[in-house]
């Protein structure tokens, strides 16, 4: 038996590794398992060389609880190291590689944000063990297996050990404040967690497989029993293989395997897959995004190598995408650096971008190979390809080609296709092309009809970002405006050269207006307007202006003006001044029935518009039965 000091700069770096780690001792386990993987896969690179004279078969790695010892082993069936590795290995490089992380960690630590602590490897085992022991046996022939043990001072003794199948076996000894370690049900979920993917199959304990009864068994007899192997992961998951290798079928399974608690399926999925000039593979699934139930649950995950980093991508994937579901796996993120520097690296940068034309190049050939499903799917994805127009300047160049407008009447139209169908009827004196739209198409019926009845096209917007997005259109195309159909007047919306020739003279538009204005009294909250329309149109309507409201909305769903969301709402009262029923009012004789034919129009206006409530509500009901009686 050799005894010796490990030789390092800190006298004793392991309260160091606790104190800098605290919050994240689990992930102790993800790099044993890390380091398994990799001797597991070195061997079968050697062996497939033929640089290794060896029976490979079929190596696993295998995670123990010995629960009465407190100990954890994890034993892996790899290329093993001879005493001159271990001493080289673990003593020095592993120990550099310690030091080295906890150097960079305690000023990017502070930082919030850390993304995984790839780097520590080894040396993590002493966040959780008092004692740590390897026992390991080179796959090289005559080489003896070695023993080596720490008791988190930098003193190790190595000794000869009598192990005789290839591979190694780490046994921590669980300290007395890490007794969750030694939970199966807590191992378990850290697998799941981290582990779930790797591509070398990961044993933890066994369990308990039925067999086919035999023939003539009776009936009564249960069915036989075996124990056998639990293999916690797939070392093949989807990502990982060829899109061709791979049925709709596939993908959906995995998005079960990805998501286990996840009921509603996928509604299509996106393979990644690029090797220069970085390094990715992965798929992302657009959900149903109008159940949001399981957003923040069910995150896009960041894997390297198959091993499991985070579920929050953040700075890697466009904020927009992060709405979507799936893995994107890259060994070519850095992990140990905080969130501010993630998002200037040249490489990840590259990856968002590549990711976005990936997406936006997947919608154009959906909404080319089968515009009807995309039409059909649109509500659903709608949130997210609109909140990416808005954030993402080269995505929404893209979307041009499948961002759907659809109109009240359920028909969708790309804008070009749109603007190319309104523009006879929708374009004003000015020459500006005015779109219109709805948010509501119950609430705003009454509007919808009347540009129906002008021969106009509404579009459907209803979405909560909207009111950004127009505006977004208006700065970007030329010559468009956006209005909703409760905006003004529809003459007034879309003006035309056409004069308005109004049936009242100026005077009796003056004595009209004090008439309306005496009824509705000095602190009524709408702003009387006297339009010339057809005769044929409402004789009162309650419109909204389109630039306050608009302000207020972007304000809400954020952005836009500071302050206009607490501004109180402005209506206009438009009065049609060609209407029988307007010429009525200004020729009645008694005040009374002027007021009351006023309250009545106004409370109908009113009605159409939503606005009618509480007892203003009673009062025109009231009203009403007393004039039908
Ligand atoms: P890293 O894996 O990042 O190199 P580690 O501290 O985890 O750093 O490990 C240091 C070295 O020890 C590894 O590079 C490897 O050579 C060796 N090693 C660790 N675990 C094993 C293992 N299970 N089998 C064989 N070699 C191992």
């Amino acid at each position: 038996m050799t005894t010796g000091k490990i030789n390092v700069s800190v006298d004793n770096i392991f309260p160091l590794i606790k104190k800098f780690l605290y919050s994240d001792h689990e992930i102790f386990l993800r790099e044993l398992i890390s380091n398994a993987t990799d001797a597991t896969l070195k061997l079968k690179h050697l062996a497939s060389i033929g640089e290794a004279k060896i029976e490979l078969g079929n190596p696993q790695i295998e995670v123990r609880i010995d629960k009465a010892g407190k100990k954890l082993h994890i034993t892996d069936q790899g290329i093993g190291m001879s005493e001159e590795e271990v001493k080289k290995y673990i003593n020095e490089v592993a120990f550099s590689g310690a030091e080295e992380f906890l150097d960079k960690y305690k000023d990017a630590g502070k930082e919030a944000g850390i993304i995984g602590h790839f780097g520590l490897g080894f040396y993590s085992a002493f966040m959780v063990a008092g004692k740590v022991e390897i026992i390991s046996k080179s796959y090289q022939e005559d080489t003896p297996a070695v023993h080596w043990s720490c008791d988190g001072t930098p003193e190790f003794t190595i000794k000869k050990a009598k192990k005789k199948e290839r591979g190694t076996e780490i046994i921590l000894h669980i300290a007395d404040d890490s007794t969750e370690f030694l939970e199966e049900q807590r191992i378990r979920e850290l697998l799941l967690k981290y582990n779930k993917f790797m591509p070398v199959p990961i044993k933890f304990g066994t369990r308990t497989e039925t067999l086919p009864k035999p023939e003539g068994a009776p009936e009564d007899e249960a069915a036989p029993t075996r124990e056998v192997d639990n293999i916690i992961n797939n070392p093949s998951p989807a990502w990982t293989r060829k899109p061709t290798e791979l049925e709709d079928a596939d993908y959906k399974s995995f998005y079960r395997e990805l998501y286990p608690m996840q009921f509603e399926e996928p509604l299509f999925h996106i393979h990644l897959n690029v090797d220069y000039p970085f390094n990715l593979t992965g798929i992302l699934y657009f959900p149903r995004l109008s159940n949001e139930i399981n957003l923040q649950k069910d995150r896009i995950q960041l894997y390297q190598n198959q091993v499991y980093v985070t579920d929050n991508v953040e700075g890697i994937v466009p904020e927009f995408l992060t709405m979507l579901r799936g893995v994107i796996d890259s060994p070519d993120i850095p992990l140990n650096v905080s969130r501010s520097y993630l998002q200037a690296d040249g490489s990840v940068k590259k990856i968002s971008s590549y990711i976005t034309r990936k997406v936006a190049d997947k919608l154009q050939s959906l909404f080319k190979e089968d515009r009807a499903a995309f039409e059909q799917k649109w509500n659903d994805i709608k949130i997210v390809i609109e909140y990416g127009m808005l954030t993402d300047e080269k995505f929404f160049e893209k979307a041009e080609g499948f961002a759907l407008y659809p109109t009240v009447d359920k028909a969708y139209y790309t804008f070009e296709e749109f603007a190319e169908k309104v523009k006879p009827l929708q374009t004003d004196k000015d020459d500006k092309l005015v779109i219109l739209y709805a948010s509501d198409t119950e609430a705003q019926h009454a509007y919808i009809e009347a540009a129906r009845a002008k021969g106009y096209e509404v579009l459907l917007m209803d979405s909560p970002i909207v009111a950004h997005l127009m505006q977004k259109l208006e700065t970007s195309k030329e010559k468009v405006t956006f209005a909703r159909v409760d905006a003004d007047n529809l003459d007034k919306l879309i003006a035309k050269d056409e004069p308005q020739i109004s049936k009242l003279s100026e005077t009796e538009q003056d004595t009209l207006k004090q008439q309306i204005e005496g009824v509705l009294g000095e602190k009524s909250a709408y702003m009387v307007q006297l339009e010339a329309m057809d005769s044929e149109a409402a004789p009162f309507v309650i419109t909204e202006p389109e630039f306050m409201r608009r302000m207020k909305e972007m304000q809400q769903s954020g952005g836009g003006m500071f302050g206009m969301g607490n501004m109180p709402d402005m209506y206009n009262l438009v009065v049609n001044t060609n209407h029988p029923l307007v010429g009525e009012i200004l020729q009645t004789k008694t005040d009374k029935k002027r007021q009351r034919l006023i309250e009545q129009s106004l409370d109908l206006a009113r009605l159409s518009k939503g606005l009618l409530k509480g007892e203003a509500l009673t009062r025109f009901i009231s009203r009403s039965f007393e004039m039908v009686k």
